[in-house]
């Protein structure tokens, strides 16, 4: 049977963060007795500087450790820091890839976690999986586990780029079309999706697809947006795996990374896979594309340095780039012919 760590807690809300330590002491109990190392970045440090240092100076034993580059090898040097000197909470404050090199090392030592994002940019921040550079700078996904506890403060939240925020809608989109290709893959497989899972992703997307609020900014859709992202992450937990939010789309998005340096957020590359995704599933992407409009979130290939040839070549490749998992792809014949099609296709509806 598969087994899932669902967090302890979870907060999302206004100056959430701004008594850590009581917040900390309340879940953990007897705080004061606990070890504690923050993984944070200079940036995010000189941000929150004076929340940070309290946390730092009230117990002389806790440490702050800065990261600055989310590689495997910065992962493995902490989680023997963390081991070493014996420390029982790690907590990441910063934005993805802060969180998921501290989220692999305290899995590797089997220290209790607690996430702190400033930004919403992905599904990463309950899912127990961590993304980190390996050889020549490729990302890989790391299986772990989800934190002990998310503390998702939406007034830092609602000061991060737009960009990110619209990255966050994006990969919450993408739930549409790898809820269809994990049905696919079972299918094939002639196993069962797990059904709170496949319900858990569902219920992210319509979420935002049928939020009532207007502005991206105001604080009832970051609230939504926060337990969408969160959602997601623990369907990934329950599921054991990332396919309740990860189809084609995102293979899409590895190719994009493995083989072109596309330098555009996760969740716009894999928003624009899931609108190429719909046409090949044979299902309608208006809804994605209304949804997509109503909050700004731009995805036009070309503005975001995507050509025709990069969108071409990168679907021709998405397929090996996680050859066991079975999605629409296995199922149609994709061409440059119709690849340059589907592109001019999006174009014109996202231009
Ligand atoms: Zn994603």
């Amino acid at each position: 049977m598969q087994t899932f760590n669902l967090p302890l807690f979870l907060t999302i809300e206004k100056n959430s963060t701004k008594d850590l330590i009581s917040k900390l002491d309340k879940e953990f109990n007897n705080i004061e007795s606990k070890k504690i190392i923050i993984f944070t970045s200079q940036g995010v440090y000189n941000i929150f500087k004076k929340g940070i240092d309290k946390l730092l100076h009230e117990y002389e034993k806790n440490s702050i450790y800065f990261i600055d580059d989310s590689t495997y090898d910065i992962a493995v040097d902490v989680a023997k820091k963390i081991s070493i000197e014996d420390f029982d909470i790690v907590i990441g404050f910063g934005g993805g890839k802060i969180l998921d090199t501290a989220k692999y090392p305290s899995y590797v030592s089997k220290k209790k976690y607690v996430a702190i994002p400033t930004t919403l940019s992905n599904d990463g921040v309950a899912s127990p999986i961590a993304v980190l550079k390996t050889y020549e700078g490729k990302a890989k996904s790391f299986g772990c586990k989800s934190p002990e506890g998310i503390i998702i403060d939406t007034s830092i939240i609602k000061k991060s780029p737009n960009t990110l925020l619209m990255a966050g809608i994006g990969d919450t989109v993408s739930n549409y079309t790898a809820l269809f290709d994990w049905k696919l893959e079972s299918k094939h497989k002639g196993v069962h999706p797990n059904d709170f899972a496949y319900l858990l992703s569902d219920t992210a997307l319509n979420m935002l697809l049928f939020s009532r609020e207007e502005h991206i900014r105001n604080e009832n859709f970051i609230r939504q947006l926060a337990q969408s992202l969160v959602l997601s992450g623990l369907a990934m937990d329950i599921a054991g795996n990332s396919r309740p939010c990860s189809g084609s789309e995102h293979l899409f998005s590895h190719s994009l990374d493995e083989y072109y340096n596309i330098n555009v957020p996760h969740g716009l590359k894999v928003a624009l896979g899931s609108i190429a995704s719909c046409i090949f599933q044979d299902r309608s992407y208006e809804p994605i594309v209304t949804f997509l409009k109503r909050y700004n979130v731009d995805i036009n290939p070309e503005r975001l340095g995507i050509s025709k040839e990069v969108f071409i070549g990168a679907w021709l490749k998405s397929q090996a780039t996680r050859p066991d998992r079975f999605s629409v792809l296995n199922t149609i014949e994709l061409s440059k012919e119709y690849l340059e099609k589907v592109y001019n296709e999006i174009m014109e509806v996202l231009k």
